[in-house]
């Protein structure tokens, strides 16, 4: 089984985001940027299968600007075997993502496709969907456990209140959740081993895929500052204040 794995960069998850002056989107510049914390689990559950002898490749596919290489060759260390850039300096949606996926899984012809559930920066929350629509192939969300046997994958769902088992035939289109697993770290054999693994250049012309936005962004605002808390001087003047200020009991 070939595993064709999304990768994004997006900003680190330890990073507060700051929004532009102009109020046009989130300010990267000279912000540490990293692998989609949901596409690291998707890429150690690819290589885990690979490991125990279910999938003989794993290739990553990123699509973004050339630094995008950067998450590519983090999945390279962490055991992925190929790396595919679609290189494009558009504002990429999730539609434009699937569409770009979609091209390259008629090249690749993978059995199954692993996303994250959702990219940090936009918390689209589509892509993974949206490629299984257009591929016409059965599609797990939130895996929260991932089994294959006599080429069937099951996989095992977090729903309210309990968890969900699905099979799905082969090839099929899998999202990952937090919890199911805990990615590797990278030795630095690894990394140095990663920079000759090949890494190959695309782009959307190439692919025939038009990434143009179909969706406006009208405008992006931070949060509103939160204010600051008092000290109360015992629990029935807590009380008196959630009663009569906060009005929450
Ligand atoms: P989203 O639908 O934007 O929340 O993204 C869901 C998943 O789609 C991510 O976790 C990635 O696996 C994949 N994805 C989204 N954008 C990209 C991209 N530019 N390059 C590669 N994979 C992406």
């Amino acid at each position: 089984m070939k595993i064709l794995v999304a990768v994004k960069r997006v900003i680190d998850y330890n990073v507060k985001p700051r929004v532009k002056t102009d109020g046009s989107g989130v300010d990267l510049a000279n912000v540490k940027m990293a692998m989609n914390p949901f596409d690291e689990i998707a890429v150690e559950e690819a290589v885990r299968l690979k490991e125990a002898g279910a999938a003989t490749e794993v290739v990553v596919v990123s699509a973004g600007t050339s630094q995008s290489q950067d998450v590519l060759r983090t999945a390279l260390a962490m055991g992925a075997d190929r790396a595919i850039l679609v290189e494009t300096a558009a504002d990429l949606q999730p539609l434009a993502v699937a569409g770009l996926m979609a091209a390259i899984v008629e090249r690749e012809a993978p059995q199954l496709v692993l996303l994250g559930k959702q990219a940090i920066d936009n918390d689209a929350g589509q892509t993974g969907q949206k490629l299984a629509g257009l591929l016409g192939w059965p599609q797990a969300t939130f895996a929260f456990k991932t089994e294959f046997a006599d080429g069937v994958l099951t996989v095992t769902r977090e729903i309210d209140g309990g968890l969900e088992r699905v099979a799905l035939d082969l090839p099929a289109v899998v999202t990952t959740d937090l919890r199911l697993n805990s990615p590797r770290y990278v030795t630095l054999l690894n990394i140095m081993k990663a920079k000759k693994k090949p890494l190959d250049t695309l782009t959307p012309d190439a692919l025939g895929v038009d990434v143009t936005p179909r969706l406006t962004v009208l405008e992006v605002t931070e949060p509103p500052p939160r204010k600051s808390g008092i000290m109360v001087s015992d629990v029935e003047a807590l009380i008196e204040k959630l009663r009569n200020e906060a009005k929450v009991i």
